[in-house]
C-alpha cells in the first residue's frame, strides 16, 4: 500500500517512455508497476509524468550594482513550483576578501523558511586571497562543491593567473568551477567606445559583447582547466562557436559541460531594436545573438555537445530597475526573468518541433542538472528511492505566456505572447502538491538545503 498512486501516466526518463503506475511511499518514488494501490490516487491518463526539473541557474534576491534582483526566496521558488521546477541552485557571492563559510551561512540563514522547493548554492570565487582560498575544502564538505568564476565584470573579474589559482584549488579539494566566459578587455573598450561616440541605446549593449569574446573566453577557460585538471561548467552558452568549442573540449575528453538558456534558444538580438527603450527588458549577458545561434545551440543539445537548460533568472522591473539605464545601456541592470517557463518552452519548441525527443528534455531540463551537480538519483529521476518530486504534465494544453501568467515577481516577461502547448498540470515535491494549473497551492517555506558532492553520477 502507498501513500500515494499516480495512476496510469506515460512515464518519461532519460532513456525511455512507457506507461505506468507510480506509488509514493514517504515522500520517495517507492514502486513504477501496473495495478498498485494507494490510500489516495491521481489519474494521469493522457499526461506525461516527468522528473521534477533542476534549474542549475538562478538568482534570487541579488544584489547587482545599485539594485537587486527582484524575486526572493518565496517569490521565485513558488513561480519556480507554478512551471514544474521543484529543485534549483542559486548563487553565494561573498564580498572580496570575506569568509566563503560565512557567506554561506547568512546565505542559507536567509532562504531557510523562505524557499518552498529544495534548493543548493555555488559558491562564487572573487579575486581571493590565499587564507580564503584555503576554505575551499570545507566549502565542499558543507555541500557545496561547485564555484563560480566570471571573466568579465568590474569587480568580479578574474585575470589568467587568478582563474588559474581557483582552478587549481578547486581541483585539489574535489569540486567543479563554473565559468561566465566573455572576454574582459574587448568588452570594457567598447563599453567605453560606443557610449563616446553617442551609442547610449540598448540595441548598443549586444554591439558590446560581441560573438568573439565568447568564443575566445570559453576556448581560454577550457585550455585553463585542462591545465589545472580541474572539471569545468560553462554557464550560459549564447554562439555557436562558443557551443563548438565545449564540443572539441569533450572530445579531448576534458570534463567539460555547457549549459544554455531558453532566451539564447529562442530569442534574438532584433528584440533589443524595440522602439525607445523596450529593448531594456532584453539586456543580459552574454547578449541575445544574431538569428542563426539558436539552431547551433538547439543541435547542441541534441547531440549532446550541450548538457544542460539552466534558465540565469535575474529579473529586474522594467519600470524603475531597467530605467536606471535610461541614459546609456551600460547601467541597465544584467538580466532576464525565466525560471517559471523554461520546462514548457523547452517542450513546445524542443519537443513540439522535433528538435529534442521527450527523453532529451528530461536530460537536459532534469536529470544532466541533478548528475552534475551531484544531486542524483535523489532528484532527477524517477528510480524508486528518489524523491517523489514529479510534474504531471499536459502535452495538450495550450498557454499564452504573460507576466499575468506567471508568478515571477517582476512586471514583463521576453516571452510575453508566446502561444505554448503543454504546461505542467500538476507539480509535487516529496509527494506534496506544489502547484496545480499554474498555481502555487503548497505551504510556505518548505524547501531545504541540498548538501552535494561533485563526481559520482555523470
Ligand atoms: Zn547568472
Amino acid at each position: 500500500m502507498y501513500d500515494l498512486v499516480i495512476r496510469g501516466g506515460t512515464l518519461v526518463t532519460p532513456a525511455e517512455t512507457f506507461t505506468a503506475d507510480l506509488g509514493i511511499r514517504g515522500g520517495r518514488i517507492a514502486a513504477l508497476g501496473r495495478g498498485l494501490a494507494g490510500d489516495h490516487s491521481l489519474d494521469a491518463a493522457g499526461l506525461l509524468v516527468v522528473p521534477g526539473a533542476v534549474d542549475p541557474h538562478v538568482h534570487l534576491q541579488t544584489p547587482v550594482g545599485a539594485t537587486q534582483s527582484s524575486d526572493d526566496w518565496a517569490s521565485g521558488t513558488r513561480a519556480a513550483a507554478c512551471g514544474g521546477t521543484t529543485t534549483l541552485i542559486d548563487f553565494v557571492e561573498p564580498d572580496l576578501g570575506a569568509s566563503l563559510l560565512e557567506a554561506l551561512a547568512a546565505r542559507q540563514a536567509q532562504a531557510e523558511g523562505a524557499a518552498v522547493i529544495d534548493y543548493g548554492l555555488h559558491m562564487t570565487l572573487l579575486k581571493t586571497p590565499p587564507a580564503v582560498l584555503a576554505e575551499i575544502q570545507a566549502v565542499v564538505q558543507a555541500g557545496c562543491p561547485s564555484f563560480k568564476t566570471y571573466l568579465t565584470y568590474e569587480g568580479f573579474y578574474l585575470d589568467d593567473d587568478s582563474f588559474l589559482s581557483a582552478l587549481e584549488s578547486v581541483a585539489a579539494a574535489g569540486g567543479l568551477v563554473l565559468v561566465h566566459a566573455e572576454n574582459h578587455a574587448l568588452i570594457e573598450r567598447l563599453r567605453q567606445r560606443l557610449p563616446a561616440a553617442g551609442q547610449t541605446a540598448p540595441r548598443y549593449h549586444a554591439r558590446s559583447r560581441p560573438v568573439g569574446a565568447e568564443a575566445e573566453a570559453v576556448e581560454r577557460a577550457a585550455a585553463l582547466a585542462e591545465a589545472a585538471g580541474c572539471p569545468l561548467y560553462v554557464v550560459h552558452i549564447s554562439t555557436d562557436r562558443g557551443a563548438a568549442a565545449v564540443a572539441r573540449a569533450r572530445r579531448r575528453g576534458q570534463a567539460v559541460y555547457g549549459e544554455t538558456c531558453p532566451q539564447y534558444l529562442l530569442l534574438t538580438e532584433a528584440e533589443l531594436e524595440r522602439p525607445g527603450f523596450e529593448g531594456a527588458k532584453f539586456v543580459c549577458s552574454p547578449p541575445l545573438r544574431p538569428a542563426g545561434h539558436g539552431d547551433a545551440l538547439w543541435r547542441g543539445l541534441a547531440d549532446g555537445n550541450l548538457q544542460t537548460v539552466g534558465t540565469d533568472h535575474c529579473p529586474f522591473f522594467y519600470q524603475g530597475q531597467k530605467d536606471l539605464g535610461r541614459a546609456v545601456f551600460t547601467e541597465v541592470p544584467n538580466g532576464l526573468p525565466g525560471v517559471e517557463a523554461r520546462l514548457a518552452l523547452l517542450y513546445t519548441f524542443g519537443v513540439g518541433t522535433g528538435r529534442l525527443t521527450l527523453n532529451q528534455w528530461v536530460h537536459v531540463c532534469c536529470a544532466n542538472p541533478a548528475r552534475i551537480f551531484g544531486l542524483y538519483p535523489r532528484k532527477g529521476t524517477l528510480m524508486p528511492g528518489a524523491d517523489a518530486d514529479l510534474v504531471l504534465f499536459d502535452p495538450n494544453a495550450a498557454v499564452t505566456l504573460s507576466p499575468e501568467r506567471l508568478h515571477e515577481n517582476v512586471d514583463y516577461t521576453p516571452y510575453d505572447g508566446l502561444a505554448l502547448r503543454g504546461y505542467p498540470r500538476l507539480t509535487l515535491a516529496r509527494g506534496q502538491v506544489l502547484a496545480e494549473d499554474g498555481a502555487y497551492v503548497g505551504p510556505p517555506g518548505g524547501g531545504r538545503f541540498l548538501k552535494r558532492a561533485y563526481g559520482k553520477d555523470h
